[in-house]
């Protein structure tokens, strides 16, 4: 099977299209589009649809599996192409962490404290801050990663004496449904956690709340998403990978 990869027309237009429509939600709930960075979701894409997707202007991207992301951020290094942002999106293995911190800008997938202190360690040695967002598993999903949340508050309470961490919010992935809007209350509820940490935990602003993919990412906004990370409405469909 080939992967048709869009033409840079194509790409530019659906990055037209979804920008667009973080500014119409924005717009519906009296907020700012500026207020809202879009992530975008280039797991399984090559590195030149990337590159492509920077020439249009984007700056930050998501990748879910380490071994994958490694030689495409390697490559924009290696070339010199700036400024542009690395976001952690997947599973995290402790294993796994020397390979991430030094690459990966932002890990949006922290939901344990080992991993965190194990992340904590080598942003150390390498005499880094790296911004991480804990994730959380709001809607309870045996299926889905993330730190339930009723055990958020504690896990934050500790993550946030982590010197190396930069703890910026909250992150979730959101249940697949047929009707988006049933996923309102999920993005509702990763909200009202995470004004509870800003008055409970304090030392961090908490001030991102990473939530909504292509099939829902309008109502996270109105919801108060600051990251959106958007895979197939940019890069297209994604062929499903035989596990
Ligand atoms: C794949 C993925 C996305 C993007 O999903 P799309 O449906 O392609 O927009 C967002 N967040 C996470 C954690 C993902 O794994």
């Amino acid at each position: 099977m080939i992967n048709d990869l869009p033409s840079q027309a194509m790409l530019a237009d659906n990055i037209a299209s979804v920008q667009a429509r973080i500014a119409q939600a924005a717009k519906r709930v009296g907020r700012r589009p500026e207020e809202i960075t879009l992530v975008a979701v280039s797991k399984t894409k090559p590195v030149e649809l990337i590159k492509m997707a920077h020439t249009l202007g984007l700056r930050n991207f998501g990748e879910n599996r380490v071994q994958d992301a490694l030689p495409k951020i390697a490559e924009f290094r290696h070339e010199s192409i700036e400024p542009v942002t690395w976001h952690m999106i997947g599973h995290l293995q402790r294993n796994k962490v020397n390979k991430v911190v030094g690459s990966f800008n932002y890990i949006q997938s922290v939901d344990d404290l080992q991993l965190a202190q194990a992340i904590n360690r080598h942003a150390a040695e390498l005499e880094l801050r790296i911004a991480v967002l804990l994730q959380v598993n709001i809607s309870g999903e045996a299926s889905k990663e993330g730190v339930a949340p009723e055990e958020t508050l504690a896990l934050a309470q500790q993550v946030v004496t982590l010197p190396q961490l930069d703890v910026q919010g909250l992150m979730t992935v959101a249940p697949q449904v047929t009707d988006a809007e049933e996923v309102r209350p999920v993005f509702r509820g990763l909200r009202l956690l995470r004004d509870r940490l800003r008055v409970e935990v304090p030392q961090s602003a908490w001030q991102h709340l990473s939530m909504g993919m292509t099939d829902d990412y309008g109502i996270a906004i109105e919801e108060g998403a600051t990251i959106v990370r958007v895979g197939r409405a940019i890069f297209g469909e994604r062929i499903q990978r035989i596990p």
